[in-house]
């Protein structure tokens, strides 16, 4: 297949709404980053990514209510903390913003859009990261706009925009970045996100040998369990260090055959943190439309239909599916 048939898929109308909605939301988020990350940002500062969250978040909520109004939208973001009187100037920051792309944009209008069909489940929904991977916007490194349509539980639609990626798969700060999308039984697809070229099928790599395997893991220590990574490549003969990256985009990476296994181990601090589901939503369709496999650690489907998060589901082991019955028995074997 060279070409996707998405105007014969269903949810045609649903796939063309989430890619322009991520091509533009990607465009405002990077337009943010040029501007407000800057070598001067005190460390700490975290004003860049409030601003790109939020107005990323704005501009998907106002195409949502003009597409699919009846639609509600999980998302990471409310307006609350930004209506507060000493916010007054971001909110300004983000409205000027999103009126590069809205120009209807105001303050008030950017707050209503933020929460337009604000739901924590329903039987058809979207969910929407505006900026997965904060840390890495902020640091210059991965991050990723992930927006996912959900029926019954199921994901059908994914889309993830990876600005600092190239052909889906290769870190470049500098390129035109990537879109990445997953339609149920169409397969995962890449193309540029300025929409300079057309799309090329992504498919996941053919590594059987778990040696030769490359491992990729959150970039934050903070998210994972980094020394039980370390156990679990022991146990596989897993020779090469894991690939840090941050964000949905190791989906992609994996998604396009540049990686084998993924894993998200709970963290020490945080033995009872379950996933977000804009966290993993678009991702892991992105990873099975490519031939992947996704499950938590105990080799269990990721259940979308319980809310904000996978509250039945503990942690995330992704594959080139190939390496996924043995990357789950190492879990077992290691008590992970
Ligand atoms: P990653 O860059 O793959 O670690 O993914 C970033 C996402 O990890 C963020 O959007 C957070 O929602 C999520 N996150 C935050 N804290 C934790 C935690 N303790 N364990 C796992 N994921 C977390
Ligand atoms: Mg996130």
């Amino acid at each position: 297949m060279t070409d996707p048939n998405f105007s014969a898929a269903p949810y045609a109308a649903e796939i063309q709404f989430a890619l322009q909605a991520v091509r533009r939301a990607a465009r405002l988020v990077r337009q943010v980053q040029a501007e407000l990350v800057t070598p001067a940002l005190t460390k700490g500062d975290r004003s860049p990514v409030t601003v790109a969250d939020f107005a990323s978040q704005a501009l998907v909520g106002c195409l949502l209510s003009q597409s699919f109004p009846e639609d509600g939208l999980v998302a990471e973001e409310d307006s609350e903390a930004l209506r507060q009187p000493d916010e007054a100037a971001t909110l300004e920051q983000v409205a000027r913003f999103v009126k590069s792309e809205l120009p209807q944009a105001t303050p008030e209008a950017v707050c209503a859009w933020i929460d337009h069909a604000r739901v924590d489940s329903a039987r058809r929904f979207w969910t929407l990261d505006p900026i997965d991977g904060t840390k890495g916007f902020l640091r210059g490194d991965q991050y990723a706009v992930a927006l996912a349509l959900v029926v019954a539980g199921q994901v059908q639609v994914g889309v993830l925009g990876c600005p600092n990626l190239v052909g889906g798969s290769q870190p470049d700060l500098y390129g035109p970045g990537s879109l990445v999308v997953a339609v149920r039984g169409q397969g995962t697809w890449t193309t540029p996100l300025t929409g300079a070229a057309g799309f090329e099928r992504l498919l996941v790599s053919g590594q059987i040998d778990p040696a030769q395997a490359r491992l990729l893991r959150s970039f934050e220590s903070g998210h994972t369990n980094v020394s039980q990574i370390d156990v679990f490549a022991q146990a596989l003969g897993i020779q090469a260090a894991p690939v840090r990256m941050d964000s949905q985009a190791k989906y992609a990476v994996l998604a396009a055959g540049e990686g084998d296994l993924l894993l998200r181990l709970l963290s020490p601090e945080k033995p009872d943190y379950r996933e977000k589901i804009w966290d993993q939503a678009a991702g892991s369709l992105v990873l099975e439309e490519a031939g992947g496999c996704i499950s938590d650690l105990d080799g269990k489907a990721l259940d979308f239909s319980t809310g904000r998060a996978l509250v039945n589901n503990r942690g995330i082991l992704a594959s080139n599916y190939r390496l996924h019955d043995l990357a789950l028995q190492a879990l077992k074997n290691i008590g992970a």
